[in-house]
């Protein structure tokens, strides 16, 4: 099948070769015999709910951020409408933050979000940076861990019963005190985890490609064939290892 990937201002978000994740999510999907086309949505290129089954944001310092974020914030309904339509979607740190309400900066100003992900950021003064670990449920019944690096000044405080992405076994997660890391709304997810994310968490890639699969297909998410993942296992490991290493919630 053909998954067709939205990537979000590809110019500006790609901070730690976040665009990694998407050459991950080709590769996994061409090994499958699937084929991903994927088209770059810049500042007001129009993105039509529907017509993508996985739509990609990057993360970006705050500069780049606020070149994006009046574009980002306009197309609040089409994100959320894709959404709600099954379409997957995957958003890294500061793409992450604006698709909340919004993200306030040190210097007080405020950037709109596009309000897809139940949840505001605020910076702080210390940044927090370090190796991630964390423990999610996506699918219920299947405890995976995932493994990150994250690297933000912004503090994201999530709604009341709103669902994180996982919980944090070590790193600071969404504000490091709450204990809880990215959000989830549907086929939805947002993390601060970098990396990029997804070469040391095939689990997560795999997962995303079903889903996008299933909004492709209007069935269920299918059931992909098992690859050969010593590497990313190794990788996972190594990264797990270094952030248990610096000790549990910071
Ligand atoms: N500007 C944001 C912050 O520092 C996002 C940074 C990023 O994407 N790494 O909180």
């Amino acid at each position: 099948m053909r998954i067709r990937v939205a990537h979000l201002y590809p110019e500006y978000l790609n901070i730690y070769a976040d665009r990694g994740n998407i050459a991950v999510l080709a590769r996994r999907a061409a090994l499958r015999g699937h084929e991903l086309e994927v088209e770059a949505i810049g500042v007001g290129t129009p993105l039509e709910p529907g017509e993508h089954d996985l739509v990609y944001v990057g993360g970006g310092q705050d500069r780049e951020q606020a070149l994006i974020a009046p574009d980002l914030a306009a197309r609040a309904d089409a994100l959320t409408e894709a959404v709600a339509g099954g379409a997957a979607l995957l958003a890294v740190c500061g793409g992450y933050q604006l698709l909340g309400r919004g993200y306030r900066g040190r210097d007080g100003s405020l950037l709109p979000g596009a309000g897809l992900f139940p949840h505001e950021t605020v910076a702080g003064e210390r940044r927090m940076i370090g190796d991630v670990l964390l423990e999610c449920e996506l699918v219920p019944g299947e405890r995976r861990t995932l493994a990150g690096f994250e690297n933000h000044a912004g503090r994201t405080r999530l709604d009341p019963g709103a669902e994180p992405l996982g919980r944090v076994l070590a790193g600071f997660g969404n504000d490091g005190e709450s204990g809880l890391e990215g959000c989830r709304v549907g086929r939805a997810l947002g993390t601060y985890l970098h990396g990029p994310l997804l070469p040391r968490n095939p689990w997560l890639a795999d997962l995303l490609l079903a889903w996008a699969l299933a909004h492709a297909s209007g069935g269920d998410p299918p059931d992909l064939d098992p690859l050969d993942d010593s590497l990313e296992t190794a990788a996972h490991g190594v990264a797990a290892a270094r952030a248990r290493a610096r000790g549990g919630r910071r």
